[in-house]
């Protein structure tokens, strides 16, 4: 026997949902769902889509993200190409490539622009619920203003978004991280207060708070939570243009109607973050409660060798929207309306043409070409899940008429086999 191959650990298939499986993961007709979510309201945004390489240059994660990051320090899968001995890496998000992107392209001097994307993103982390090594991401950028209504836009998408996803238990958290200038002004008066706390916190952060004390605020260790609990915050050490920026985009999301709850100790993982940062949250995660994530990042983009362009955007993990949908929401995905039961020698003949015409004028049809008897197909209608079953046997064909069945109520009735596939069309498209 041969060896049997399995995927990668924390790498899932998407599957087909018919096919069972034991954890909860999306299927693929979920899949569509969100693509088709996210595209009408994208569409409603006036965003435009933007696919760039699963593979990057790995120096433009160490450059974009920082190297005292997560990602950088331990999740990145990277590799040398054999060929050429470059260095190069799985993406781990999708910002630093879409940047990479407008600047190799020239796309960022015509002003503003907006871009979505969607696609898988690899870490290399200890898999669990909500947090695999192949993840897929929906991420929004805005370029090219500065403007606090850049911010509030790309906040109220995500919160419309997440709404039309009808995702319970939202909490949007928000806060400042103010200029560079003032976390580097901030920097030591945190730096001061951990080191006084130093014993208590963790390994992890008592190696980072030298090199980036902001990190500890970040932390996920209780311990660590306990004591920056007291931190001197951020927000109180604002210069007067970041509290303004601040107080404009709190303004906005008043007056647009998306409740906020202000938290001083997002500070997010990746160094090219400024000014507005936020998180949305779910009750319903357990540990892994962010949803998606993002801010402004007014810097990267010269950062990464590109013009002086600010910038703000998110991402949204998927898998971990996928984990919070109600059951009912799924229910009708994917559902082909028609089962052709197409048997007997003229039966199949028609039937076959009729399922292509079908099919043809936009609806949905499916028939189990192994099924050979009305009993048969009867059984493989049910199981399809179709709405109506067209019976179609050499009796039906001579005739020249159909027996359309409501799968559900099993009520019947007859109807010619000319002009059918008009009337059908008639009845899904202008019920
Ligand atoms: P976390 O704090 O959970 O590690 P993060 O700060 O690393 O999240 P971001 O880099 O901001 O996450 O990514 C945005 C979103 O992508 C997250 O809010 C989450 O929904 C999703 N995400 C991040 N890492 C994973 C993962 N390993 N598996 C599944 N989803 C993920
Ligand atoms: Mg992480």
């Amino acid at each position: 026997m041969a060896e049997l191959l399995r995927a990668v650990k924390g790498m899932n298939d998407i599957l087909p949902p018919g096919v069972p499986r034991t954890e909860k993961l999306p299927d693929s007709a979920l899949w569509q769902w969100f693509e088709a979510t996210v595209r009408s309201v994208l569409g409603r945004y006036g965003y435009q889509n933007l696919l760039t390489p699963i593979v990057e240059p790995t120096a433009l994660f160490v450059r974009g993200l920082g190297e005292v990051t997560d990602i950088v320090e331990k999740e990145m899968y990277s590799f040398v190409d054999s060929m050429n001995g470059d260095k190069l890496t799985l993406r781990p998000e999708a910002t630093a490539g879409i940047v990479r992107a407008m600047i190799e392209h020239n796309a960022l001097y015509n002003g503003p622009l907006r871009i979505w994307t969607m696609g898988p993103m690899f870490r290399h982390e200890r898999p669990q619920a909500g947090r695999l090594r192949q993840f897929h991401q929906f991420g929004v950028e805005s370029f090219g203003t500065s403007d606090p209504r850049a911010d509030i836009e790309v906040i109220t998408l995500l919160w419309h978004l997440l709404l039309d996803l009808a995702l319970p238990n939202l909490t949007l958290e928000i806060n400042s991280l103010g200029s560079s200038g003032d976390r580097a002004a901030y920097k030591p008066i945190l730096l001061a207060f951990l080191r006084h706390q130093e014993s208590r916190l963790c390994a992890n952060c008592r190696r980072r708070m030298e090199t980036n004390p902001l990190r500890v605020l970040d932390c996920k260790v209780p311990d660590c939570r306990a004591v920056t609990e007291s931190a001197p915050r951020l927000t109180d050490h604002l210069s007067p243009e970041a509290r303004t920026h601040f107080d404009q985009v709190l303004a906005g999301l008043v007056a647009i109607g998306v409740p906020y709850r202000l938290n001083p100790r997002l500070v997010r993982g990746l160094d090219y973050y400024c000014l507005t940062s936020f998180e949305i949250t779910s009750t319903h995660l357990g540990a892994q409660n962010a949803v998606g994530a993002g801010g402004r990042y007014d810097g990267l983009v010269k950062t990464l060798g590109g013009p002086s362009v600010p910038a703000v955007g998110f991402a949204v993990g998927l898998e971990r929207v996928s984990l919070m949908l109600p059951e009912a929401s799924l229910s009708s995905l994917n559902e082909c309306l028609y089962y052709v039961a197409a048997f007997g020698e003229e039966g199949i003949k028609l039937g076959f043409v009729l399922l292509d015409e079908l099919r043809g004028v936009g609806i949905s049809a499916q028939c189990d070409y192994r099924a050979t008897t009305l009993k048969g197909h009867l059984r493989q209608a049910d199981r399809s899940k179709c709405r109506y079953a067209i019976l179609l046997g050499d009796d039906e064909a001579a005739r020249g008429s159909v027996i359309l069945r409501n799968l559900e109520s099993k009520a019947q009735e007859e109807l010619p086999l000319v002009g059918l596939t008009s009337l059908l069309k008639t009845r899904t498209f202008s019920p």
